[in-house]
């Protein structure tokens, strides 16, 4: 028997893709830096049959690389194309869609991997509730995705990442044994936690199939402002003004001119605050039980930083100013490929990196343009280096290099992936990477599991 006549006894013939033109779309990220090929596209519908795919793939020796919604922007979910010679059987969530009823008692749910979160979020909402993680991506990505990547998004300042959201993991090994700890008690110090343990494991540990979901209050009256401010160290003192006079902040989000006059452009709209002067523009959210917008202005009427600001409460309004900040991946993209970069640093040295960056970026690629935007509260910057992608390996190394001098993360929230594995040693010390190889080796002994991401392109590049 041939590995795709067991792999499509287990799912069903429609749902292995061996044709290349049906793979194809599978097999090039969101960003269309990443691309490889595999050997064939598997769509199983349940726990069971991801047991029965992972099984035999072990079985043939064949790796596998796990994908689901394929927003993630760093390669984690696309085959190494320097292993060409073994191509991977990818393997797609998309299929595991369960969702199961709201526990207004728990305040939790269950959902499959392949739950979407824009799904997710309305199932919650029509039971009253909301979930914590929201993020420009909310129509594709998966839940599953996002655990694997321990993805944050615009409400971490209020619930957190990912990995907070998460009350149980049901997950898949290598060699098709479930583990399954859904519906766990609130409290239980019985060792690792092993769905935590996947959080952030890019597919490198096992394949997530179901997750329990933590829920949070829904909140129905909220406020936005657009606020413009001179600098960053100005947006930074903002923050922590509002965040003493505004309980109910929920996202605290930072731009640049530069990346709104392109926002605007791509979106034909006119910049908004174009007059006001100063480089930064911060986007707040305040939610409150009534009255938010008059709390928001009050707040902001007491804070010095502020050069002019536009606000909004109604829900058409509202978007409108948050398109603006959304719209910042997708404007950057239509422009043409970024070194697209996702860092933290320690708050107190935001400014400091913002300051620092052209002058990182201009002593490897000075023709290179910068478009930078990010999650204000968490110090966390998206930096796009535009007109550089043929220096992919030099403008990451100057970027990275920076942070990590400034003590930073060298991901945010986007994960390792492929795209910058070789650089994991500037974030995480040797002794930690020895734990990580030996929490791999302990998963997944012989390295069939997304070969390539996070350790695996770390180990091959030393
Ligand atoms: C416009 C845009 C905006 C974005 N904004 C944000 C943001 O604000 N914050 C943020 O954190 N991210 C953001 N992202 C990145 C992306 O949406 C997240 O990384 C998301 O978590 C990826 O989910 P996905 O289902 O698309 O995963 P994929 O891209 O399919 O996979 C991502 C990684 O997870 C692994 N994986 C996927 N599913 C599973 C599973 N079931 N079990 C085990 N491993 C799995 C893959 O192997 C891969 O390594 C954005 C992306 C885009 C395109």
């Amino acid at each position: 028997l041939t590995l795709e006549s067991v792999l499509q006894a287990a799912v069903g013939p429609a749902h292995v893709l061996l044709d290349a033109d049906l793979r194809a779309s599978y097999e090039t990220d969101w960003t269309g830096r990443f691309s490889g090929v595999s050997r064939a596209v598997v769509r199983p519908a349940g726990t069971e049959q991801v047991a029965q795919v992972l099984a035999a793939c072990a079985e043939a020796d064949v790796p596998v690389v796990v994908q689901g919604g394929n927003t993630g922007l760093v390669g984690g979910g696309i085959p190494d194309p320097d292993q060409s010679d073994r191509p991977p059987v990818l393997l797609l969530t998309t299929r595991l869609t369960e969702l199961g009823e709201v526990s207004p008692v728990s305040r939790q749910v269950t959902a499959g991997a392949g739950v979407r979160l824009a799904a997710l979020a309305a199932h919650a909402r029509a039971a009253g509730l909301d979930f914590g993680v929201d993020l420009a991506a909310r129509d594709s990505a998966t839940v599953g995705g996002m655990l694997a990547t321990n993805a944050g998004g615009i409400r971490v300042l209020r619930y957190g990442s990912m990995r907070e959201q998460i009350a149980g993991v049901e997950a898949v090994l290598i060699d098709g044994q479930i583990i399954s700890r859904l519906e766990a008690p609130v409290k239980d110090s019985t060792g690792y936690d092993i769905g935590h343990l996947l959080a952030g494991s890019e597919g490198t540990l096992a394949v997530v199939t179901r997750l329990r979901l933590r829920l949070v209050a829904a909140e129905h009256t909220r406020a936005v402002a657009l606020v413009a401010v001179r600098d960053t160290a100005d947006a930074a003192g903002l923050l922590a003004a509002l965040r003493g006079e505004l309980p109910g902040l929920c996202a605290a989000e930072i731009s640049f001119r530069p990346g709104l006059e392109l926002v605007a452009r791509y979106l034909g709209v006119p910049e908004p605050l174009a007059d006001a002067g100063g480089q930064a523009r911060v986007l707040v959210e305040h939610a409150a039980e009534t009255g938010p917008l008059d709390e928001l202005l009050t707040a902001l009427g007491k804070c010095d930083q502020v050069l002019d600001a536009t606000v909004a409460d109604s829900p058409a309004d509202r978007a409108r100013l948050w398109q603006l900040r959304e719209s910042h991946a997708e404007a950057i993209s239509a422009a043409g490929q970024p070194v697209k970069l996702d860092v933290s640093v320690p708050p107190d040295r935001l400014a400091e990196l913002v300051a620092r960056l052209p002058d990182a970026v201009g002593t490897v690629r000075p023709d290179a343009g910068l478009v930078i935007f990010g999650h204000l509260a968490e110090a966390n910057l998206h930096v796009n280096v535009m007109g550089a992608a043929d220096s992919f390996e030099e403008v990451s190394g100057a970027v990275l290099g920076l942070v990590a001098s400034l003590g930073g993360s060298i991901s945010s929230e986007h994960g390792v992936g492929r795209a910058k594995a070789r650089w994991l040693e500037l974030s995480r010390s040797p002794a930690e990477i020895g734990v990580m190889r030996s929490i791999k080796a302990a998963f997944d002994p012989r390295g069939l599991l997304n070969p390539g991401v996070l350790l695996n392109g770390h180990d091959r590049n030393r």
